[in-house]
């Protein structure tokens, strides 16, 4: 069907779009839509009687249509259910009766990434090879930098349209625009990680979740649906695309490294939804009350693939709230949904995300106001890392990050707001909590860690607190403190204790 006309009427709240012989108003219930540039949705639109909300969709590169086969470029959001960025690429392929294939980049060096967390990347692409290949969607693993690999598979295969998923981090909008710059073909990004769109949710860098949750709410209802069903591919992709030799690639990977893989979660799609299951049977009930006891096993532990995009938060969300009987459910979905994707609002507005200039004015003030506070302890990055500091607390929470790839989420507050304490500078303290961070946590190198980092140590989406040497009005914690929440020689105790 030619594509004739198009047209916006903002003022009515209307896109409106004509293609010959029809006419079609789509109207955009979020009003924030509009705020975006909203004409990049057209070639969007183009797809007559999409099932999906197409406010999750950008267009990074507007060309002519050409007939080829569509990718998706897979990157953040490594599943087959539930995922927006396959399912419009899907149809776009309908549309184009053209055949569809996924394609994922492996590179050897990301962001410090290590044994753990390519073990458990490699494993769950593995996993989906096959799911994907149950849908007559075959799956590429191409070793090499995105922004070379991928123009490189666009050309070769004559593709005819590129879709990748949404990442705010700057590595992945870099890569996205040497791409776009690279290739001759609409690229389309799709927002599959978040439950409102980034862009949609808020066009400006929210002060915190006061300011971002009533934005978030005006528009869940919209974004908070259920996912249309993959279909099984009916265009056959023709190209001979060989075997993967998983065994071989993980062998590459996991060379030179001494950081173990942990046993203790298993990687997947599959185990995902296992974890999810269980902690709505067994935990969610009393979420509330054990989440901030890091000597009990009260969190979900969805992290790990919530950050390799094994499971959507859309689909956990709509899992809890099936499940929804008491407070419980809401201090989980205020943590996922909130908190979470607050996390990708900063680091989409703010470039500095991972550094002492991303935080807040009053912040940097009152930290440069105590930058030359005479400090009780400095210890250097070695002694952190070998969790050889005065503190057997927060060693201990060191250790369980190191040994079970995954500190609990109080720790995770104390930790940093140590190292801020006991190094000489908050930049350097930054820069030490991040590498630490990213190198042994599984959910590392996500906007979560950027942020959880930022808001221990640099007051990101907090307020000012009382004065005080060293941390000035950024908040403290204290050994007491945490003292008088849990038992601290418990937790101290279950981390020596063997990994089950
Ligand atoms: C210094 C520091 C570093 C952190 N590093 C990371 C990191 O690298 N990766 C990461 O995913 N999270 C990080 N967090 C946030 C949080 O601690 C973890 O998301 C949480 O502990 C993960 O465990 P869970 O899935 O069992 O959490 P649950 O309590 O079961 O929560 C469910 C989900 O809600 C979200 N969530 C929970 N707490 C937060 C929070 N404070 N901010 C944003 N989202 C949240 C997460 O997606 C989490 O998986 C960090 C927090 C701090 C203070």
């Amino acid at each position: 069907m030619p594509f004739h006309f198009r047209q916006f009427d903002y003022s009515q709240n209307v896109h409106r779009l004509i293609i010959f012989p029809l006419e079609i108003f789509i109207v955009f219930k979020s009003e924030n839509a509009l705020k975006i540039q909203a004409d990049k949705y057209v070639q969007a639109l183009m797809i007559y009687g999409s099932a999906m909300n197409l406010n999750r969709v950008r267009i990074l590169k507007d060309s002519k249509e050409r007939i080829g086969p569509t990718v998706y470029w897979m990157s953040r959001d490594q599943r087959v259910q539930d995922n927006w960025a396959l399912l419009f690429s899907q149809e776009l392929a309908l549309k184009q009766k053209a055949p569809l294939t996924v394609v994922f980049c492996a590179i050897s060096q990301f962001h410090g990434a290590t044994v753990r967390q390519y073990d458990f990347m490699l494993r769950g692409l593995q996993e989906l090879e096959k799911s994907l290949a149950e849908k007559n969607i075959p799956f590429y693993l191409l070793t090499g930098l995105p922004e070379e690999e991928i123009p490189k598979f666009v050309n070769k295969f004559m593709i005819g349209a590129l879709i990748t998923d949404f990442s705010p981090l700057l590595v992945k909008k870099q890569w996205n625009k040497t791409i776009a710059d690279n290739i001759e073909i609409t690229f389309y990004e799709v927002d599959a990680h978040n439950i409102v769109p980034c862009w949609i949710a808020s066009s400006k860098q929210e002060y915190g979740a006061y300011t971002f949750r009533p934005k978030i709410n005006r528009v869940l209802d919209e974004f908070l649906e259920d996912f249309p069903i993959l279909k099984k591919h009916p265009i056959i992709w023709r190209e001979d695309k060989g075997e993967i030799d998983w065994n071989k690639i993980r062998e590459s990977r996991l060379l030179g490294d001494s950081i173990s893989e942990v046993q203790w979660i298993k990687s997947g799609e599959k185990e995902a939804h296992r974890v999810l299951h269980d902690f709505i049977k067994n935990k969610l009930q009393v979420y509330y009350e054990l989440r901030n006891d890091p000597t009990k096993d009260g969190q979900s532990n969805i992290s790990p693939y919530l950050h390799f995009g094994q499971i959507s938060a859309q689909r956990t969300a709509l899992e809890v709230l099936e499940n929804a009987e008491n407070r419980s459910y809401k201090a989980f979905l205020e943590e996922l949904i909130v908190r979470r994707e607050l996390s990708d609002n900063f680091c989409f507005y703010n470039s500095n995300y991972d550094k002492f200039e991303g935080f807040p004015n009053w912040a940097r003030k009152t930290l440069t106001a105590h930058a030359k506070d005479p400090r009780e302890h400095v210890y250097s990055l070695e002694e952190f890392e070998c969790a050889k500091t005065h503190d057997e607390l927060w060693n201990a929470a060191q250790i369980e990050m190191m040994q079970r790839g995954k500190m609990h989420g109080y720790m995770r507050m104390y930790w940093a707001k140590k190292i801020l304490e006991w190094t000489e500078s908050p930049e350097k303290a930054i820069e030490i909590a991040i590498y630490l961070n990213d190198k042994y946590e599984l959910d590392g190198r996500d906007p979560n860690g950027y942020v959880g980092i930022a808001w221990s140590i640099g007051g990101v989406h907090d307020r000012a607190w009382k004065e005080r040497p060293v941390f000035g009005k950024i908040r403290y914690m204290s050994y007491n403190g945490c003292k008088s929440k849990f038992n601290v020689k418990e937790y101290i105790e279950r981390v020596k204790m063997p990994i089950s």
